[in-house]
């Protein structure tokens, strides 16, 4: 069946054509690791890994690249402000070194890493650290110096944009007054036109940085993901991800200085997922690292809702719709998702994939990704009093592979053998919760309550809990 994708190239719904038959290669913009990430950020790996797996689905192979960036990101768009990881190191009072810079990137990469395992995002193929791959991107720096696209200035090296007629196309930027630019990029005096953008900016006097031909100093932001992902899915390639604060300024100039240097297109599909809001009074803002608006993974979990009742409230709306959190919303997911996997646990293996209901799930999701169709449809099939329970079970089971919502977790057995009652069922949940955010002085207190109440419960490999009377 065609997967069908809105491209914000375009701004159309297209059709989507492999460069190489039967594969995809997909990269992703991954986190920039100076603090936690939020539930925002997360929406960004989820909305990739459903597209993933929509395509594993179908029977493609998928390159997936998603760079770790560990140097190189200021505070604005403009290029300017402090480097956010050299803020952060400050912050932790880590010795002002390379070293020191790399011991932040892996405290946050590693627990980002735990949260992506958390939602059951897939593995990328590799995520490229920015630092471990300074020499592409100074080569990809030198070609742009050759071929004259770039100029030195006292901060650094910098994109002449007016050399690339195609600059801004995506999203539109190209459009926007000089006011409206102005104002979102602010002016350098030494720059020659405001959209131009740093490709290396120089170290400080006795500052840290990496050697490079043309001056001690660090890569821009926007290089580092030119450079990794042609190093690792080729100069053209199928897909490039990321959220909407993306499109104006990062995106667009990935694509100016990848293009310019290699006189090739970059990338077929641009997708961009929409933003995760939180009320602010009688207002909605962006979930963001920098503001104090900013809820993580741990936090939900502390709060009784589980990472996959998040991962499956984000599949209740299309990725490019914006979603705003309120408890009420993530709670009604944590329920519906607990009704999910126990009907399922109460069905019998052993049935068959229904293909009617497999196809209408294929067109929905092969449909720029409606997973909230695909979940209706959900719905409707376990509420069909024309098909057995077990061929039900054997259909979502089948759809679980796009989902990831780890629907199979419950097993029979756990729920056959025993009645639960409701305040053990409770004590599970929270123990579970306990365990998967490491708190395992909370989950024996628990154990223990669960034993004075005339039950026993063993872990499982699989990572489930198997309940037995006492
Ligand atoms: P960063 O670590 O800030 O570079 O962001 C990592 C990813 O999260 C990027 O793709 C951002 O576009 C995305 N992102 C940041 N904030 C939000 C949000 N509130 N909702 C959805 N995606 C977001
Ligand atoms: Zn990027």
């Amino acid at each position: 069946m065609d997967i069908f994708l809105h491209n914000t190239l375009t701004d159309k719904k297209e059709k989507f054509t492999p460069i190489k038959q039967g594969e995809v290669s997909l990269y992703s913009c991954g986190p920039t690791v100076y603090n936690y990430l939020h539930i925002g950020n997360l929406r960004a790996y989820v909305f990739a890994d459903i597209l993933k797996r929509t395509f594993e689905y179908d029977g493609y192979t998928v390159h997936h690249i998603m760079n770790v960036t560990d140097i190189g990101h200021l505070t604005s768009d403009a290029d300017e402000g402090e480097d956010k990881m050299v803020k952060a190191l400050k912050r932790e009072g880590k010795p002002m070194t390379l070293e020191g810079l790399r011991d932040v990137a892996n405290i946050y990469w590693q627990k980002a890493h735990e949260d992506m395992q958390a939602l059951d995002i897939e593995d990328a193929e590799k995520n490229p650290f920015a630092s471990d791959e300074i020499p592409v991107q100074i080569e990809l720096i030198q070609t742009l110096l050759d071929k004259e696209y770039a100029y030195q200035i006292s901060d650094g090296i910098y994109f002449d944009t007016t050399k690339f007629p195609h600059y801004g196309e995506l999203g539109g930027v190209k459009n926007e007054s000089t006011s409206e630019m102005e104002s979102r990029i602010g002016i350098n005096s030494e720059k020659k036109n405001p959209r131009d953008f740093a490709l290396w900016k120089f170290a400080d006097k006795d500052g840290i940085g990496f050697d490079a031909p043309f001056g001690k100093g660090f890569p821009g932001w926007h290089i580092e993901c030119s450079a990794m992902s042609m190093k690792y899915l080729g100069h053209h390639f199928d897909i490039h991800t990321g959220g909407i604060d993306h499109i104006p300024v990062h995106h667009n100039n990935e694509i100016a200085q990848s293009e310019a240097a290699t006189g090739e297109k970059f990338v077929n599909y641009w997708m961009h997922n929409a933003h995760l809001t939180i009320a602010n009074g009688d207002n909605s803002e962006k979930m963001a690292k920098s503001g104090d608006n900013f809820l993580t993974l741990d936090f939900l979990k502390k709060n009784g809702i589980s990472p996959l009742a998040y991962r499956y409230w984000l599949l209740t709306a299309r990725y490019s719709t914006r979603m705003d959190y309120s408890t009420e919303a993530i709670k009604g997911a944590q329920t519906a998702y607990e009704r999910l996997t126990n009907s399922l646990a109460s069905f019998p293996d052993g049935g068959k994939i229904d293909e009617t209901y497999k196809e209408r799930f294929s067109k929905a999701i092969n449909d720029d990704l409606d997973t909230p169709k695909a979940l209706a449809l959900t719905w409707e099939l376990i509420r069909d009093k024309n098909i057995s329970e077990a061929d039900k079970k054997a259909t979502i089971l089948n759809f679980d592979k796009v989902f990831g919502l780890k629907l199979g977790q419950i097993k029979k057995e756990d729920k056959d053998n025993i009645e639960i009652p409701k305040e053990v069922q409770e004590l599970l949940h929270f123990r579970k919760l306990a365990r998967e955010s490491g708190d395992f002085a909370q989950s024996d207190a628990i154990r223990k309550e669960i034993q004075n109440k005339g039950y026993s419960v063993k872990d499982q490999k699989d990572g489930t809990q198997l309940l037995t009377k006492i």
